[in-house]
């Protein structure tokens, strides 16, 4: 489509970053431009209109994501952040990193019980991120609407991580 070709001719791709062997999809030019933002904004949450109610972003290029698509839909943002910046009472998922474990935390109480929340990411790669949030979501008593994301790196088997739980999409796949 229109929206996915502009979106990644602004895209760049860096070879051996941060490893050697890993190829890394960078937004950062795409969140520069104002026509091919705003077009990717929009596309993350067209294709799951009226079913949801507030958008889930990840900590941090979900934030940019969510925020964006949220000016454009009316839908409010839950902030899904790192372990340790929330003030208030907090529901944590760890989830495994390829050294280590991280931890996602969201406010507990923060949307109303049921509420259908979309979680936006930029990258899907193998999913523990977005299942780690995923779970949150669901600890805290509302429901996942969905998972909505830039791109999904399919060698990574995200998708298949996440099994048929969820509707997942994306807009461009590698
Ligand atoms: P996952 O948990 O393995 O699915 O990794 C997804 C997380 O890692 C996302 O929050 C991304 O921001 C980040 N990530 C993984 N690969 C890339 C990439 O190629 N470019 C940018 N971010 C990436």
């Amino acid at each position: 489509s229109e929206v996915r070709a502009l979106v990644e001719s602004k895209l760049a791709t860096i070879p051996d970053f941060p490893e050697p062997g890993v190829v890394f999809r960078d937004l950062t030019p795409v969140f520069a431009d104002g026509p091919a933002f705003h077009a990717l904004a929009e596309a993350l949450t067209t294709p799951f209109a009226g079913r949801f109610d507030v958008l889930a972003g990840v900590e941090a290029r979900g934030f940019l994501l969510a925020g964006a698509a949220s000016a454009l839909c009316g839908a409010g943002v839950l902030p899904v952040r790192k372990a340790g910046k929330l003030p208030r009472a907090v529901i944590r998922e760890e989830y495994a990193l390829e050294y280590g474990t991280a931890a996602l935390e969201v406010h507990e109480g923060e949307l109303p019980p049921g509420s259908r929340v979309l979680i936006v990411d930029d990258v899907l790669a193998t999913g523990g991120t977005v299942d780690a949030a995923a779970r949150l979501v669901e600890r805290a008593g509302w429901r996942v609407a969905g998972i909505s994301v830039a791109i999904e790196l399919e060698a990574l088997d995200g998708r298949a991580r996440l099994g048929d739980r969820y509707e997942i999409r994306s807009l461009l796949q590698f």
